[in-house]
């Protein structure tokens, strides 16, 4: 098994940037392996979760086809060793280079070009076993049986949780109704539709869900499966002829079905026709079902007309992006989790910056406390600014509506209270529009959060005012072309 290991390693060093790969897989020790448990050694936890998030699949796949396992669980161990290791071949940069770690390559010898390379050192571990992510615990289809069929563990994930959920406008309903099928699984809400974006949190509260069953049931049969897991078990299934074993595990033994992303289907028609038989078959016997989505259930492509209007019998729920209070609370509660100290400032900045993806999110701090720690410095706003700044090409994308209404009150000479007053005296009404404009042009924040950051305005105020300074700027009105040129000079200086 080691030398698949190693050359599925191959594998991924060749789909992966050197810097990526250097970063987080050259640094993973082997553990050994038994029985379908992979046992991998890591220099700290951090490297658990962005591996599990980033490249697990892809490793497990490929090493699935070399070593003809069918499923492969992967057990983390947190090495200081490995910590230690990696600290001295950072600290005693291209000098005294260990021919035997690829971990010590150059790509980190210059802490401030690091940026999202920067290993994860020493940050706050606790050593010893995280549990694995339990993605291929499920059955297999597959051909050749070694073991009787495994017993049927749900495989949730452990970290998504109602509780580590944070609830907002953009998620509320999606969240109650989630909460609302857990608690009377089968009964209201069936089916449970969550759709919206990529990174929003469907897989998520689809989760939560079962995690919820299983505390009111703990003998609940909970089946949290990917369509496209479901697509590749009836596939296997098929060829293996082993249809009734598929069916029996879909239909028979289970009581809540959770489907992920169910879009995956769309144009598989075989796998869409098994679905359709088996939605029946649960709902018919009163099972809870929850699918999820990243579109609404009519603009699914290639979806059957008849699966979409199932989807319809029960409760479609949506996802929005979520506006700023909220991604402020998920990212404190993900420091908390991660054992992160983050002020209160670089929270309300990670926020701003970061405004469309809660994985996105999420990455973005955990860079920022490797890097933090990495450089022995605290995580406050001056630190967060510039290591944040050697990722982004693109500064403007560092700016924040703070930042925008101070370069504009400054250049005007006016205050921030005016800026977000009512007042219509065009001193201070011109002032407001541009820092609008500028706000939307620059940092793409929705009109109706823009409306709340300046002092409680319609978002058709906003998109008005907006489209004003468009149109002057267009009619090359000198007064505002100037004064926007001016501002933003100001603000790509700072
Ligand atoms: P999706 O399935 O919609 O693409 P995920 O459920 O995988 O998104 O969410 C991406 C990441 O963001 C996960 O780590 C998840 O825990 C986190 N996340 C998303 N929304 C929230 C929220 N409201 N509260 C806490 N964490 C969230
Ligand atoms: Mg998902």
């Amino acid at each position: 098994m080691q030398e698949h290991w190693q050359a599925a390693l191959t594998d991924m060093r060749s789909r992966l940037s050197q810097e990526n790969f250097e970063t987080w897989l050259a640094p993973i020790g082997w553990g050994g392996y038994d029985a379908g448990k992979l046992r991998l050694r890591i220099p700290n936890k951090f490297y658990a979760e962005w591996i599990r998030l980033h490249y697990l699949d892809l490793l497990t796949d490929s090493l699935r086809a070399k070593s003809g396992e069918r499923s492969i669980d992967v057990l983390w161990e947190v090495d200081e060793r490995l910590a230690s290791e990696l600290k001295r071949s950072t600290e005693t940069p291209s000098v005294s280079v260990d021919a035997n770690k690829k971990a010590s390559s150059s790509t980190r010898s210059d802490p401030n070009s690091a940026g999202k390379s920067t290993p994860p050192l020493g940050l706050r571990m606790t050593p010893g076993t995280i549990p694995p992510p339990s993605q291929n615990n499920g059955p297999s289809f597959g051909p050749a049986r070694v073991s009787e069929p495994p017993r049927e563990l749900p495989n949730l994930n452990p970290k998504y949780h109602f509780e580590s959920f944070v609830v907002g406008p953009s998620n509320q309903l999606a969240h109650a109704a989630a909460a609302a099928a857990a608690s009377s699984p089968g009964a209201r809400y069936n089916p449970l539709f969550i759709y919206g974006g990529v990174g929003l949190g469907k897989t998520h509260l689809v989760n939560a869900v079962g995690h919820r069953v299983l505390e009111s049931n703990p003998n609940a049969r909970i089946l949290y499966v990917s369509a496209e897991r479901f697509t590749n078990d009836f596939i296997a299934a098929l060829q293996n002829h082993k249809m009734d074993e598929f069916r029996a595990h879909y239909r028979n033994n289970c009581d809540v079905l959770l489907m992920d992303d169910i879009q995956f289907l769309g144009g598989r028609d075989q796998t869409m026709e098994e679905f359709f038989h088996t939605f029946n078959a649960l709902h018919h016997a009163n099972k809870q079902i929850v699918v999820s989505s990243d579109v609404y259930p009519q603009q699914m492509k290639e979806m059957e007309e008849r699966l979409i209007s199932r989807f319809q019998w029960g409760m479609v729920a949506d996802i929005q992006a979520p506006e700023l209070d909220t991604r402020i609370a998920i990212v404190k509660k993900k420091a908390e989790q991660e054992h992160i100290d983050l002020p209160d400032d670089v929270a309300h900045f990670l926020a701003e910056i970061v405004q469309s993806n809660v994985r996105e999110l999420e990455g973005t701090l955990i860079r920022l406390a490797v890097k933090a720690d990495l450089m022995h410095r605290p995580i406050d706003l001056a630190f967060s600014r510039e290591a944040l700044r050697s990722n982004q090409p693109r500064r403007e994308n560092l700016t924040t509506v703070d930042d925008i209404q101070k370069a504009v009150c400054e250049y005007f000479s006016i205050r921030i209270s005016d800026l977000k007053s009512h007042r219509r005296h065009r001193s201070v009404a011109q002032p407001r529009m541009i820092a609008m404009y500028l706000c939307r042009q620059r940092l793409n924040t929705s009109y109706t959060e823009l409306g709340d950051r300046f002092g409680g305005k319609d978002h058709t105020t906003v998109m008005s005012a907006v489209r004003k300074i468009e149109s002057r700027i267009l009619s090359h009105d000198a007064d505002v072309l100037a004064s926007v040129q001016a501002i933003e000079h100001r603000l790509n200086r700072s």
